[in-house]
């Protein structure tokens, strides 16, 4: 496939999609980059790919407005010099996530339910992430080929459901998913089988048919999170892979982050979840910002956040308002923010 000169925007995610493997290769690894693909000027003094890596797959590139520096999509992935901002109360690991690692890439916060690092690498690099300043490849499972995750589950009878989560899990080829899926499998208390992801948004061929049928075929419950903050995030490609999820009868929800200058005001929002219950996806966590250094110019406060959440209850359906939460260290749940 042709490249797209710097005039016109990467459109390539719904002519001939390439493999999904092919669309990691290809993402924007720079910032200057990013600047020239979406039509910016690529200033020096710009670049801050040091502190935290650029990436950027292309289907992602695709539905950003071109030249538009404030384009919701845009704004989650351009390094302001607003990060280089100390901010007090903003630290590394704000939601303690170091504290609640027990071993092999495990992570357990809450009853029933254990988190499982599975892969250092996500589909996009998103600048509010509390992740940016984790140090996952020292915890990630991945590296040690889960063994101890795994027998640590196997221990645990209370543990009910496996997430995986990263990164980002579904970075797995799929023959490395399918040896993990069949280690869990096997684990006779493990009931439910939970998907954290954001490739279904970020580079939607990932959700090819043989992955989709291994999970659908599996003895374990499998549910979805994805992760979209904006509805422009979800073109034709996505909506046609959540599609595919639904049909094959696994349960898709979204999480989001409220985000400063992406999606704090009640329009947006209240877009976002129409096009997810138009596509069948509950909206399940509206998340208040990790406080991870870096990302304080995406704060929206509290209270902003529950006039939002509000006023979206007078425009949608029950099911369409999200739980707004936060996370705080030591909870034994997410906390919800009301
Ligand atoms: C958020 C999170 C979960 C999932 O919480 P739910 O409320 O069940 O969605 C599980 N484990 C960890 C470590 C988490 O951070
Ligand atoms: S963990 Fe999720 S929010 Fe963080 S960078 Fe990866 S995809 Fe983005």
């Amino acid at each position: 496939m042709l490249m797209k000169g710097p005039d016109t925007p990467a459109n390539t995610s719904d002519t001939h999609p390439v493999g999904w493997q092919v669309a990691m290769k290809r993402a924007i690894r720079s910032q200057a980059k990013l600047r020239e693909i979406v039509g910016l000027p690529v200033e020096s003094g710009h670049a801050s790919d040091e502190d935290f890596a650029t990436f950027v797959p292309l289907e992602m590139v695709s539905r950003i407005r071109y030249g538009d520096p404030n384009d919701p999509i845009l704004r989650q992935v351009l390094a302001t010099p607003q990060e280089q901002v100390r901010v007090e109360g903003f630290s590394n690991d704000p939601v303690g996530d170091l504290d609640a690692s027990i071993g092999g890439g495990l992570i357990q916060k809450y009853a029933g339910r254990a988190l499982l690092v599975t892969h250092g690498a996500c589909a996009v690099h998103c600048r509010y992430c509390f992740r940016r300043e984790f140090p996952y490849s020292d915890v990630s499972a991945l590296r040690k080929g889960w063994k101890t995750a795994i027998e640590l589950i196997r221990a645990d009878e209370t543990i009910q459901e496996v997430l995986l989560s990263g990164g980002d899990p579904l970075t797995l080829t799929d023959s490395k998913l399918d040896e993990l899926i069949g280690q869990i499998e096997s684990i006779a208390h493990v009931r439910r089988l939970r998907f954290h992801s954001r490739l279904p948004i970020a580079s939607p061929q990932r959700l090819t048919d043989p992955l989709i049928r291994r999970l659908a075929s599996s003895r374990l419950l499998c549910w979805f999170v994805v992760h979209a903050n904006h509805a422009a995030e979800i073109d034709a490609a996505v909506a046609a892979s959540l599609g595919r999820l639904r049909d094959a009868g696994i349960p898709v929800l979204n999480q989001s982050v409220l985000l400063a200058g992406v999606n704090h005001d009640v329009d947006t929002l209240v877009q976002l979840s129409e096009r997810l219950i138009d596509l069948g996806v509950q909206p399940y966590y509206l998340h208040q910002l990790d406080q991870v250094h870096g990302a304080s110019h995406f704060w929206v406060d509290p209270e902003t956040g529950k006039q939002l959440i509000r006023a979206m209850r007078e425009r949608l359906p029950g099911y369409a308002i999200p739980t707004y939460v936060s996370e705080v260290s030591g909870r034994p749940s997410k906390s919800p923010v009301d």
